[in-house]
């Protein structure tokens, strides 16, 4: 048997680069464990570097190049310093998501080991979720739309479209089939409108789902309970800000941004980068934990779905509950592992 894969790398900005690395470091491991499995990687810059050289961070050339590839693997973009003559940072990586349709972000959040939470009594396990953002509209749908700079009011549109919140609630609803069937809408109803009709829409959709138990939740509240009791959620289905936000408090549940993979997914391709940003503070150190892109490695090697590729995706998951279990760790969670150190316990556990 023998699969080959072919993966486009975006290594991106500031520790983009490094956790990328190790990331791809991984799967060349991979090909050494798992006979017959290949991946034929090719590297290319976007993002503000690139931006930086030629004057544009998503280069039309670049992004005509992704569709020959099987997945795209992406580290991290922008830089704090850079952006648009109106101040809005630069951020190719949303634009992709955009332009090809990749409405399902897949936000995982699990556990490894019960230290690496600032909440107290949960063990390895306990937290295991997975968010699902929508990520084509809501209330990323006007981020382009410039302000009138003489005004005195400024606008942003939540928008929500039958076709958009159809797509990725139904999407939700298979995750959760497979999982432990139960879908959780995380919305504002009672006050938004547009939030009033994606719960209309996820209300018609659970018809066609009786086996899984549907809850619906507005996000304020979700803030405070994924804080007091995260083991009561299994799949969550949101909109483009609040899952950006949501994500975030998810990541602080199981030891940081480190810690938190992501899948961007449409009908045809699919991206796959860690849930954090560049990180300009640490850029440059070594010091990233590179664990967040080995993961959305690992979530891009199950979505490529062949046995070999399934197999590489769960020896990365079995890799990292072990590197967890031990005492190992990189500086963000406490430890003094550098970003080589911590590649090369996941491949020593492989
Ligand atoms: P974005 O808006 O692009 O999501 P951001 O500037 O809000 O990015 P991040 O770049 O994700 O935020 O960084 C938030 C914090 O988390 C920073 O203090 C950063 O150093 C830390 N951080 C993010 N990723 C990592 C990582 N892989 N390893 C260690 N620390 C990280």
């Amino acid at each position: 048997m023998s699969e080959t894969y072919r993966i486009a790398l975006l290594p991106g900005d500031g520790i983009g680069p490094d956790v990328t690395a190790e990331a791809v470091r991984v799967l060349r491991a991979l090909e050494e464990k798992i006979p017959g499995l290949k991946f034929e990687t090719e590297e290319f810059s976007i993002g503000a570097g690139e931006f930086l050289k030629n004057g544009d961070p998503l280069p039309e050339s670049i992004y005509a190049e992704l569709p020959r590839f099987d997945a795209t693997l992406l580290g991290a973009m922008g830089l704090p310093g850079v952006r648009w003559p109106d101040g809005k940072e630069m951020t190719p990586q949303v634009d992709l998501r955009e332009r090809l349709g990749l409405y399902q972000g897949l936000r995982p959040t699990y556990l490894y080991h019960g230290d690496d939470s600032p909440l107290k009594g949960r063990k390895a396990g306990d937290i295991d979720f997975l968010l699902v953002r929508e990520s084509t509209e809501g209330l990323f749908s006007t981020r382009l739309v410039s302000r009138d700079p003489g005004s005195d009011r400024a606008t942003d549109t939540m928008l929500i479209t039958r076709a958009g919140a159809e797509r990725v609630i139904r999407a939700a609803f298979g995750l959760a089939m497979g999982r432990r069937k139960k879908l959780t809408l995380v919305d504002k109803a009672n006050v938004l409108p547009s939030m009033a009709f994606f719960r209309q829409v996820f209300d018609e959709i659970a018809a066609e789902f009786p086996e899984v138990t549907t809850e619906r939740v507005y996000v304020d509240a979700m803030a405070l309970y994924l804080v007091q009791r995260p083991e009561a959620y299994d799949v969550m289905v949101t909109e483009n800000m609040f899952g950006d936000i949501l994500s975030d408090l998810a990541a602080a549940l199981v030891g940081g941004m480190g810690m938190s993979p992501s899948a961007d997914i449409g009908d045809t391709c699919a991206i796959f980068q860690p849930s954090h940003g560049s990180a300009p503070d640490i850029a440059g150190m070594g010091i990233a934990n590179p664990v967040a892109t080995i993961l959305s490695a690992g979530m891009m090697l199950e979505w490529l779905g062949g046995e070999l590729a399934k197999q590489g995706a769960a020896m990365i998951d079995a890799a990292v509950r072990k590197v967890f279990a031990g005492p190992g760790r990189t500086r963000d969670m406490g430890g003094s592992l550098t970003t080589g150190e911590m590649g090369d316990a996941v491949i020593a556990a492989l």
